[in-house]
């Protein structure tokens, strides 16, 4: 991964916050109002719907690592993404990706059916989605690179270039990859929302969301209608994100060298059927995700050869993955898209969304990968052993040979 000044902004930007005392932690203002200097004289807060301390160092921080002019710190992720439809009338189209966020999608055809704006869907994947942007003249494209949960690539230069020739706006929602190791406003990128409930806050403990804008007076009417709107994040939640912000840049590290360990393990494994991980010379668009992103990052996808049944036994066979949705925490989770992420999704419009019975996801911590590695493998060996399972002799290792990474 790339080091660059990202990492120092991420530790430092707030510092000196404290006028008073010095306090290096910022300190936390709960207060909900605050006074006039005098008759007619607000201070820099009057009310803290509109403006909090700790929420504006959060979104000042933010906006800095996205490389944005402005953020606007949001109660939610999916506040953030409802944020963005602001800026459309019912004549608008939203342009968004056929395998976008469920929450995302669900939003976005929820406010088509009352008539609030339009929307159109394509497959980003697709050479032909250009043409599509072309012809359909979109007011905002929705990107989301990489995909859930199959981990697909956007072209985000292409999209921003043949967008802007159309006089469109680009959205980037960026949780995936968090601003360590993608930011899409280099690519001429718009806006870019986060769920800061993943890696940016990633101790699984706030659930958060922020809007970052390229330009200052996109900024200004996202923040007049966040106000307006009441969206706002709070003080407390802000205060624990920009200390998880912190930390952000080791923990994606430690995140994506283990991704990457598991992954290859995985890709070993004969009991795989397949490995989804953009680090893997293997994955479609490898080449793209050395272009534009700074790293690789810490989801990894793969479907199992078996059944559903045998999915089910692996899931509840792992001891050191926790069996839920999410992702971006320091600890390990793992979930089965198909029952839980994308159990919403008809079920022809999943497998066309490349999410089978067998497709497992795994949100990879920050353990000690030779734990983890481990304990995926005597999972496979309780699911393919029926001995093991019943507690009988114990197999032999499953997977033949571990790839020699460590
Ligand atoms: C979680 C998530 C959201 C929604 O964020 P919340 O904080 O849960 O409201 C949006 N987009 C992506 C990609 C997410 O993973």
């Amino acid at each position: 991964m790339k080091q660059n000044k990202q990492t120092t902004l991420a530790v430092r930007n707030g510092i000196t916050a404290d006028k008073h005392h010095g306090a290096v932690v910022p300190p936390l203002y709960l207060s909900t109002t605050y006074s006039f200097a005098d008759f007619d004289k607000k201070r820099d807060y009057d009310y803290g719907r509109s403006g909090n301390p700790n929420r504006d160092i959060l979104a000042d921080t933010l906006a800095k690592l996205e490389g944005g002019e402005k953020g606007i710190v949001t109660a939610t992720g999916m506040a953030a993404v409802h944020l963005c439809t602001q800026i459309l009338t019912p004549e608008d189209t939203i342009l968004i990706p056929h395998d976008c966020y469920g929450g995302s999608y669900r939003l976005f055809t929820s406010l088509e059916k009352r008539g609030l704006l339009k929307v159109a869907v394509v497959d980003f994947t697709q050479a032909s989605c250009y043409e599509q942007i072309k012809a359909i003249k979109p007011k905002l494209v929705w990107i989301e690179t990489p995909s859930n949960p199959v981990l697909r690539l956007t072209d985000i230069a292409k999209v921003v270039e043949v967008s802007h020739s159309v006089g469109a706006l680009v959205g980037a929602d960026n949780t995936f990859l968090s601003p360590a190791l993608q930011n899409p406003i280099s690519f001429g990128v718009d806006i870019v929302i986060h769920s800061t409930t993943k890696y940016i806050n990633g101790h699984s403990d706030v659930v958060g969301g922020v809007v970052i804008t390229r330009t200052a007076e996109l900024g200004e009417e996202l923040a007049w209608w966040a106000n307006n709107i009441g969206i706002t994040g709070a003080p407390f939640d802000a205060y624990l994100t920009l200390r998880g912000i912190r930390t952000l840049n080791v923990r994606i590290k430690q995140h994506q060298e283990n991704a990457f360990a598991i992954s290859r393990y995985l890709e070993t494994c004969e009991h795989v059927e397949k490995v989804y991980y953009p680090g893997l010379e293997s994955h479609p668009q490898h080449d793209l995700a050395k272009a534009q992103q700074k790293g690789f990052g810490g989801m990894v996808s793969f479907s199992i050869k078996g059944t559903i049944e045998d999915t089910a036994k692996f899931l509840t066979s792992v001891e050191q993955f926790s069996l839920a949705e999410s992702l971006g925490g320091v600890e390990s989770l793992i979930c089965h898209p198909a029952t839980m992420t994308h159990a919403g999704m008809a079920p022809e419009a999943r497998i066309k969304a490349g999410v089978n019975d067998t497709l497992i996801r795994i949100s990879v911590g920050i353990e000690d990968v030779e734990d983890l590695i481990a304990d995926l493998e005597q999972a496979f060996a309780k699911t393919i052993n029926k001995d093991v399972a019943a507690g009988g002799e114990k197999s032999t290792q499953c997977c033949a040979a571990r790839p020699a990474l460590w």
